[in-house]
């Protein structure tokens, strides 16, 4: 399966109008759609958000800097911090999906004849949505870490990446890829990956790019969403091409040789 990257990587905050089309966890073929009388919103005391105040950011121009937390500061004071919850329908199979996270409602001055749709910054999803079906080919344990894995997507990309990186170790568990090395010692994602490439050769360089997101997660706790994103749809490939594609082209062997039989004897 492909992932849809224009589901996915897009970041938030979306517009209350157009959120992204999410596929339904419970059927997997339908989109979820808002039911808009179900969302509530609640002012949060908190009106800042102290990730925009970054002059870290503009160590070489103190200017530029100073001018970008004013024009940010004077926006953000346009939006009141709050909560939402609200629940998701699917078209396709009528099921519902809760969610729930942060948003921003536009404070519209008098004078302003067009309101703005509010902002959401979703953080928890229940069920849980995937990002790519999960095939019941696939190892239960892979699966549960996935799911877990998308279960805090939104909420903590950084502790998302680092279960990717162990469902790629339940992976190599799965397929018999050794734990320790001749003399007992315990070896590595780096070292098993590497012990996996004599089996399936075109496959490490992918494995290996996953392991990087992975290590990002766990040492600085800072993964940007696009490599989460990014190490899902190579993760999607890898076990696509081991799981399905191979049944696949067993049987398409198998299919082949039978052919070729019956022409040999003629
Ligand atoms: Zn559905």
């Amino acid at each position: 399966m492909t992932i849809n990257t224009d589901i996915w990587k897009k970041s938030p905050p979306f517009s209350v109008n157009s959120l992204p089309k999410w596929p339904c966890p419970f059927c997997g073929k339908g989109t979820l759609a808002i039911d808009y009388k179900t969302l509530k919103f609640k002012k949060s005391k908190r009106q800042f958000d102290p990730d925009y105040f970054k002059m870290d950011d503009f160590e070489d121009n103190f200017l530029l800097g100073v001018l970008t937390v004013l024009s940010t500061a004077i926006e953000k004071a346009s939006w009141v911090q709050s909560r939402f919850v609200g629940f998701l329908d699917c078209k396709s199979c009528g099921d519902t999906v809760s969610f729930t996270g942060r948003a921003e409602i536009y404070r519209k001055n008098p004078q302003e004849k067009i309101d703005r749709p509010a902002r959401l910054y979703p953080e928890f999803f229940s069920p849980s949505i995937q990002v790519f079906s999960l095939s019941e080919l696939y190892p239960e344990n892979v699966r549960k870490l996935l799911l877990k894995s998308f279960s805090l997507m939104f909420s903590d990309p950084a502790s998302a990446a680092n279960i990717v990186r162990r469902s790629l170790e339940a992976l190599l568990d799965e397929l018999e890829v050794e734990k320790v090395n001749g003399k007992g010692k315990k070896l590595n994602l780096f070292q098993r990956i590497a012990l996996f490439e004599h089996q399936v050769p075109d496959l490490t360089g992918m494995l290996n790019a996953i392991r990087f997101v992975g290590n990002e997660g766990s040492h600085s706790g800072d993964v940007s969403r696009a490599d989460l994103m990014d190490s899902y749809e190579i993760l999607d490939y890898v076990l696509d091409d081991l799981y399905l594609r191979s049944k696949t082209r067993a049987r398409v062997q198998r299919l082949s040789q039978k052919v070729s039989s019956s022409y040999s004897n003629k």
